[in-house]
């Protein structure tokens, strides 16, 4: 920012001109003591934040505060005076534009406390000459307790997230975390636990921007590291906070029950994290309290587990470089509202894995895409229809202002006329299940606050409530009066001048107005002496004299001008009654209005997935409880739509079938009829390998989201696990390199991964020497096939691993296939069944411009090193080697050597059953009966 952009210019004098007297006073006091008394005092009781200390027309910073805001607003620092002999470093934003500056220090990681004055500076000068604006604290402003539409982006949920980790008994690694999240603009809250195993995976599906947490370094540092890895903001409390019996008498106490059975069945760790939570909300909001909406159980509805590494690969919500654009999310929203685009994301990062519930969601979607009238005209209404929920936090926390009423007033509506078109629609066939829940949800019965908030504020009224002027003419008569004594007099007013023009003969008497002398008559100084003589000296009273003009006032002037002023208040007071009135009835009605909110954002959500459907072609997956997966003319969302907006080729649909066909005969040149369920994919760079390896991943997230799919047809038996591992990425943050990195997340699969699961593997083994490579991703594919026993396409260069197509019965071979045309090849982009003998890289290497020395060059060396046919030793020397299974240590995880204990033995010693929900019981009952099976084989 240039010197001055905030308006301000650095030199003294500059900085008081134009400002109001009480401004330059109140920044000049500064320089006094008490006034630094009163500073040092509130700064020392926000040490961790900036400290925004108002001064009429700008929030002013000091010290250390102002260096650093400086810099990271790029404003300019001044100096104000002096303190212990130094220079007082300065810097300040005008209020006017402060949540655009907020928002920046938010961003960068800061926290604000927002210091106001709590009384009129002249009140304070009746106190004495030197006395001090009373000021205090009124808000903190941290990164997961925002509320204002300037500082929140409309389509994303905004969560702060406190991390419990249960107290074990010798807790050492592993162990479960609770978390509880709410998104304070819009009271949504989620509470569940996670193995820690897990939390890296939870924490980017909740993508909080705030974590608290009682957590230090050393003693959690799987945790700590969890969290830096992922870059969260972390704000630590005293371990006090988590107060199991406090979270829940404050959570039942803001629900207003006296059980919370009705909501699922916290643990006490879980509920040791709300009260944290409850209490860092009290803190930041100085005792204003979140309107909270029903808490959900997270692990409710199984979600489909995805760990933070396969998340970020396949981009859903975010690129892996962290922007929207590019993302699947912003390929397949087409909703019209911020709330239904956050519930997209919400649902995209969290997909279920019951297939009774992915029906229904799909039916709703199904039907939408038929009824084209139905959703054009719902779409239309959701459009004008205001983010409800965010208004009605806002008025909660007593920072709501008349557009907050109307914008409720306008979901209201919008929801009202939403469910008459789904009800009208419904008709003889009826409405789908979920649609017809939600068309209940926008229908509410709130005893007439829609009609009341119709009748009450205007269209369009202004952003303040301060200034009135947003209650309708007609809706109050006491008001009405006010307003008419109000305006009539201000007419009388006008009258006057002329009147006074007449009894003077003075023609350019002027009746002004401004905010020191009230109204006041304004003559030149020629034409003032006579207005200071009798008779006309017995009407008019001098008030001021000015270079040009003498400024006059009369004994009418004050009683009319008292008249106005009076009326004004009055009316002032009624509209202010008004609000407090409708923002207590709208509270009131809050359980209602948060449930119509969130239909509303169902609603587009559920209605832009089927413009998304229908626009795109995508068709209704089938999704059950089998284990099939089969997928005919898949394609890649984002890759088809980025090409279609290139205008050049179009994506080119292919198959995929792991573990049998579904109702679809084979397609040709399967020979074992689709039965495999691992792929090997090879075939040259550039061929479109990894596109369809992540093509295949998105499109079981979208199908079981509940989205139609972009594939000509598709048969899912349901995920319960998705691992993807494409791309490699070093992690010098953490000291890992990028075959660390790899081996870390294949072990991750590997350890992890069930035959419900579904595994993208991208090259692995690349990072270190072939042979090594080649080993570890032949024994990786051994495994999988094994002892995981999962669905999965592995993708590879190392054509040697084609081999174990032949060797494992569960894995077939597929090449990407490619046109060869005077030693150029052409990409097909078609995956067909085979395996490619060829990486094509010296042609791949030629497009992108290498030097055409090294090209030959490189072609010499590859012909003489494929003279060695590494293929035929590979498959050779591990054609003598037993399978996998085979060559697996002897020792049974069942039986225990002298040494170590049996595995089974080693896992039930960890569980502590009192402390276990249900669902970590079950978990933990499959993973006994695996490594028993294990132990078996
Ligand atoms: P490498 O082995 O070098 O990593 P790859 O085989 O994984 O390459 P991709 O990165 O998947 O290749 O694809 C390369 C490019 O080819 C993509 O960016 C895309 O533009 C194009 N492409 C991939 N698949 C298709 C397809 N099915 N239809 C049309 N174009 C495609």
């Amino acid at each position: 920012m240039s010197e001055g952009e905030n308006g301000r210019k650095p030199a003294k004098g500059a900085r008081t001109a134009g400002k109001p007297r009480e401004v330059v006073a109140a920044e000049q006091a500064v320089e006094a003591s008490p006034a630094m008394a009163q500073y040092l005092e509130i700064k020392a009781a926000n040490p961790d934040s900036l400290l925004f200390y108002r001064m009429g027309d700008f929030y002013e910073l000091f010290f250390e505060d102002a260096v650093a805001a400086s810099r990271a607003l790029g404003i300019v620092l001044t100096k104000r005076g002096k303190h212990l002999g130094e220079d007082i470093p300065m810097c300040g934003v005008p209020v006017h534009r402060a949540d655009e500056y907020l928002q920046r220090l938010i961003r960068g990681g800061f926290r604000v406390a927002v210091c106001e004055q709590l009384e009129d500076p002249a009140e304070a000068r009746k106190r004495g000459a030197k006395a001090v604006v009373r000021r205090d604290v009124v808000r903190l402003v941290t990164p997961g307790t925002l509320t204002e539409d300037s500082l929140l982006e409309a389509t994303a949920a905004n969560y702060l997230t406190a991390l419990f980790r249960a107290p074990r008994e010798g807790a050492g690694e592993g162990g479960e975390v609770a978390l509880a999240s709410i998104d304070i603009s819009t009271g949504d809250l989620q509470v569940g636990c996670v193995a820690v195993a897990d939390l890296s995976g939870e924490l980017t599906r909740i993508a909080p921007s705030e974590v608290v947490a009682a957590i230090g370094r050393e003693e959690a540092p799987d945790i700590w590291l969890c969290l830096e890895h992922l870059g969260l903001t972390v704000t630590p409390v005293p371990s006090a906070y988590f107060d199991s019996r406090a979270g829940e008498r404050d959570l039942k106490a803001r629900l207003g029950v006296s059980e919370l059975g009705g909501f699922g069945d916290f643990s006490r760790v879980e509920l040791a994290a709300v009260g944290a939570l409850l209490k860092y909300i009290d803190l930041t909001q100085l005792g204003r309290k979140p309107l909270l909406r029903a808490p959900r159980k997270v692990g409710h509805t199984a979600i489909l587990v995805i760990d933070a590494a396969s998340r970020n690969s396949l981009e859903l919500v975010r690129t892996t470089s962290g922007e929207r654009q590019g993302s699947l999310l912003a390929a397949i929203d087409r909703t019209v509202t911020g709330p239904g685009a956050r519930e997209l994301a919400a649902r995209l990062s969290s997909p279920v894995t019951e297939p009774g519930e992915i029906g229904r969601r799909l039916d709703a979607v199904g039907f939408l895409i038929e009824q084209v009238l139905l959703r054009a005209g719902l779409r239309e209404e959701l459009a004008g229809a205001p983010d409800v929920a965010r208004a009605l936090s806002r008025l909660a926390f007593q920072r709501g202002g008349p557009r907050d009423l109307a914008g409720i007033r306008d979901g209201i509506r919008a929801a009202a006329r939403a469910s008459l078109l789904l009800a009208g629609a419904g008709g003889v066939l009826g409405l789908p299940e979920v649609l017809a829940r939600i068309a209940g949800e926008l229908a509410p019965d709130i005893d007439g606050l829609g009609a009341r908030l119709e009748a009450a504020i205007v269209d369009d009224p202004p952003f303040q409530r301060r200034d009135g002027g947003f209650v309708k003419p007609g809706f109050r008569a006491d008001l009405d009066e006010a307003r008419r004594l109000r305006d009539e007099s201000r007419e009388v007013m006008a009258g006057l001048q002329t009147r006074y023009q007449d009894e003077t003969g003075v023609r350019t008497l002027k009746v002004r107005h401004n905010n020191v002398l009230g109204y006041f008559v304004e003559v030149t100084a020629q034409q003032a002496r006579q207005l200071m003589t009798a008779p006309l000296d017995a009407t008019f009273r001098h008030r001021q004299t000015m270079a040009n003009a003498v400024r006059f006032t009369t004994v009418e002037l004050v009683e009319i001008e008292g008249r106005i002023s009076s009326a004004g208040e009055r009316a002032l007071a009624i509209e202010q009654e008004v609000f407090n009135d409708l923002a207590a009835q709208a509270e009131t009605a809050a359980a209602s209005l948060n449930a119509l909110a969130a239909a509303l954002g169902e609603l587009d959500h559920h209605a832009g997935l089927a413009e998304l459907a229908e626009r795109e072609g995508y068709v209704r997956p089938v999704v059950d409880a089998s284990r099939c997966f089969d997928i005919r003319g898949g394609r890649h969302p984002v890759v088809e739509q980025a090409l279609r907006r290139g205008g050049g080729s179009t994506f080119v649909a292919n198959d995929c079938l792991l573990g049998g066909a579904g109702a679809l005969p084979p397609p040709e040149g399967f020979a074992d009829g689709g039965e495999a369920s691992i792929w090997l994919v090879t075939g040259p760079n550039m061929a479109g390998k990894s596109t369809f390896l992540r093509q295949n991943a998105i499109i079981t997230v979208m199908a079981q989201m509940g989205a139609f799919v972009p594939a000509l047809a598709a048969t899912i038996g349901c995920v319960d696990r998705l691992f993807s591992r494409v791309g490699a990425a070093d992690d010098l943050a953490r000291g890992r390199s990028t075959f660390m990195v790899e081996m870390v997340e294949t072990a991750a699969i590997l350890n992890q991964a069930g035959e419900r699961s579904l595994v993208i593997l991208d090259e692995i083994g690349r990072g270190t020497a072939t042979f090594d490579g080649l080993s570890i991703a032949w024994a990786t594919v051994e495994h999988l096939h094994e002892v995981n026993r999962s669905r999965a396409l592995f993708a590879t260069h190392y054509h040697e691993l084609t081999a174990l197509a032949g060797r494992l019965a569960r894995v077939a071979n597929v090449t990407v296939e490619v046109a060869e045309w005077d030693d150029e090849i052409v990409f097909l982009h078609r995956v067909i069944p085979g395996a490619a003998d060829r990486s094509y890289g010296i042609q791949v290497a030629k497009l992108a411009g290498l030097p055409a020395g090294v090209l030959q060059r490189a072609s010499a060396v590859l012909a003489e090193l494929e003279k060695t046919e590494r293929r035929d030793i590979a498959a050779d020397v591990m054609g003598d080697l037993p399978l996998f299974a085979a060559a697996r240590p002897k020792s049974s995880p069942l039986q225990a050597s002298a040494s170590a204990p049996s595995p089974v033995a080693e896992e039930l010693r960890k569980l502590h059953p009192d402390e276990m929900t249900p669902r970590a019981a079950l978990e933990a009952l499959y993973r006994l009966k695996a490594l028993a099976e294990d132990g078996k084989t």
